[in-house]
């Protein structure tokens, strides 16, 4: 099964996918700004699967393109889904754990903030993110997950870009990752992925 999903996935990405640069996928078409619900939905069950020997309370991701496919994972698991704000809201005045992230894709440092009252001690936190790049947004909220003295049970990611250096990055601070898609490749304006094309849906 999980083969089947990573296909549909990897399908969809080289179908509806745009290349930007040969830094940047852009999948606004499925998952950035309109959502595929079922997809969505397959990559929660991917993610369930891939973590089903972890024990997971919470899932935390970061506003707003990780939600889609987050809120499906928390369903599945049964348990809550948090997704740290990108700004200090007005609404936000509770006791907060923040930190600051380099933001990829808008080139700015923005402050990433959860409620304290969302993560209790000894939480054991899933964190995940739609893209992978340098794995600044996922150490961010690898550390708010310990500032709340929580633990990271995993790091699930939907499109990594293996040629840069998140993936290295996360696994060397001694976190598990998990990425669903592997993208080795933008150049020329074309996706290739880690693993061989064959494994695509046509
Ligand atoms: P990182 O923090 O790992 O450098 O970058 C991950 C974050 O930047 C993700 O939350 C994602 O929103 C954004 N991002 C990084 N690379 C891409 C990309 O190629 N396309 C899109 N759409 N977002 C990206």
């Amino acid at each position: 099964m999980e083969v089947y999903r990573m296909k549909l996935l990897k399908t969809k990405i080289i179908e509806e996918g745009t290349v930007l640069s040969d830094q940047v996928l852009k999948v606004d078409a499925f998952l950035n700004h309109q959502v595929d619900p079922a997809l969505m939905m397959e990559i929660g069950k991917a993610f369930v699967e891939r973590f089903q020997d972890t024990p997971i309370t919470k899932v935390l991701t970061l506003e707003s393109s990780g939600i889609a496919p987050s809120v499906m994972t928390a369903l599945l698991l049964g348990v809550p889904l948090i997704f740290a704000r990108k700004r200090k809201s007005l609404t936000l005045t509770e006791n907060l754990l923040v930190h600051q992230v380099q933001s990829f894709t808008k080139m700015e440092t923005v402050e990433v903030a959860v409620a304290q009252k969302f993560i209790a001690p000894g939480e054991q936190v899933l964190i995940i993110d739609d893209f992978l790049a340098h794995g600044e947004a996922a150490l961010g909220l690898a550390h708010i997950v310990e500032q709340a003295q929580g633990k990271v049970a995993g790091i699930g990611i939907v499109i990594e870009k293996s040629f840069q250096q998140g993936h290295r990055k996360l696994e060397e601070a001694g976190y598990r990752v998990e990425s669903l898609a592997r993208v080795a490749s933008l150049a020329d304006g074309k996706v290739q992925f880690v693993e061989a094309a064959s494994t695509v849906l046509h």
